[in-house]
């Protein structure tokens, strides 16, 4: 859908004989099987296409094992789109039945209920958040924020009442069809997209704000283009607006986070939206110390290991992955990992607690914002 015809075999024949983004590849370093690469799975495409090999489920695990992160086009020399392509095999192989269960079972889910977690009213109110019901600009949340990752969405609600900015949520956030666009099930996509864009211009705003960069991905390039007629209003990323905060000197900071830091780009802000400097600016202002880069950082950071919804068909490579970039956090010698986004922060958590590592500190960068502006909330012991 999202490559033409043209593009779409032109990449499948360049992939099929590639080994050039091998090494950018992080699924491919942790499975370490030449059909999990860039080039085998370009090979692949390119059997099933000549009708050397039929679609099947071990088809169907490969090319659901996968970021998507969009690092292989950064280091393709052709700019091919391998990721949007493997997309684009997922959706033939949902057509065909041969997604894997738990995909089709989430597909499922999630369209028989896309409210994606708490209300996130309760949340804010709960929290002391004040909330405008005028207000131009809606704050959406993401599934993450609404459920493990609460403490970001009441540091963003604690900011925005801080810069004396108006905001209003939907009190039943449904899902943006991100997830659904990922696994192939565009039918699922297009029916989320419509329904989230009506969702958003019945609320009469000018403004969404993402606090996860995958809804401001699907907000920014996709909802239109499945349908979803959100036309007109802008849609920002959180990191930006918080830019323009410092910027306006809006946040006053309190006190200057004296741990050392270092900062993990999401791929979709880093590379798909090229915003590196957002979150360098922010943290110049609330940091006493100079920011440690990783070794690989800004459009070349390596994936925290979520891309791709990985997470969802192979959790052990999707914490592998993660493990390998919580490494390179550690090699900087920070014990405070930041990022730009709350599903991120879990996909780290959740690697951690599975490494029984504690020895850092995982922080989304809006939390770290709150801490320096002095802004407090009661927390919730199960978050
Ligand atoms: S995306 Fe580019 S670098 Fe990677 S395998 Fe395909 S042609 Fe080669």
């Amino acid at each position: 859908m999202f490559l033409s015809k043209k593009e779409r075999d032109e990449t499948i024949w360049a992939c099929r004989f590639c080994m050039m983004c091998n090494c950018a590849d992080r699924v491919a370093q942790v499975v370490r099987r030449e059909s999990y690469t860039p080039r085998g799975r370009g090979a692949i495409m390119f059997a099933l296409e000549s009708g050397l090999l039929e679609y099947d489920e071990g088809v169907a695990d490969i090319m659901y094992t996968t970021l998507n992160d969009r690092l292989l086009q950064h280091w393709c020399v052709g700019n091919y789109d391998h990721e949007e392509l493997v997309i684009d095999m997922r959706a033939r192989l949902f057509k065909k039945g041969l997604a894997p269960e738990e995909v089709v079972a989430f597909a499922n889910r999630i369209k028989k209920n896309p409210i994606k977690g708490e209300n996130p009213e309760k949340i804010l109110s709960g929290a002391g958040v004040t909330m405008d019901s005028d207000s131009d600009t809606l704050l959406f949340c993401g599934s993450a924020a609404l459920n493990s990752q609460q403490s970001t969405l009441i540091c963003a609600g604690k900011l925005f009442n801080q810069a004396g900015q108006p905001l209003k949520v939907l009190s039943d956030e449904p899902s943006s069809g991100w997830a659904l666009y990922q696994l192939g099930d565009f039918e699922g996509a297009k029916q989320l997209s419509k329904r989230i864009a009506k969702k958003i211009r019945d609320c009469r705003v000018s403004k969404v704000v993402a606090l996860d960069a995958d809804s401001y991905r699907m907000l920014m390039g996709r909802t239109t283009r499945f349908g979803g007629d959100i036309k007109g209003i802008k849609v920002h990323h959180i990191n930006a607006l918080m830019a323009d905060w410092f910027k306006n000197n809006q946040i006053p900071v309190a006190g200057r986070i004296s741990d050392t830091v270092t900062y993990h780009d999401p791929c979709v802000l880093a590379r798909f939206f090229e915003d590196v400097d957002s979150p360098r600016l922010i943290l110049s202002k609330i940091l006493k110390n100079p920011l440690k880069e990783m070794a690989s950082s800004k459009k070349l950071a390596n994936c925290c290991g979520a891309g791709g919804m990985l997470p969802l068909h192979r959790p052990d490579v999707s914490d592998q992955v993660a493990g390998l970039r919580i490494d390179e956090a550690a090699d900087t010698g920070a014990s405070v990992l930041v990022s730009g986004c709350p599903r991120c922060d879990d996909k780290f958590k959740r690697s951690m607690a599975a490494r029984g590592q504690d020895d850092m500190r995982i922080i989304n960068l809006v939390e770290l914002v709150a801490e320096a502006a002095g802004l407090t909330f009661p927390t919730n012991p199960n978050h």
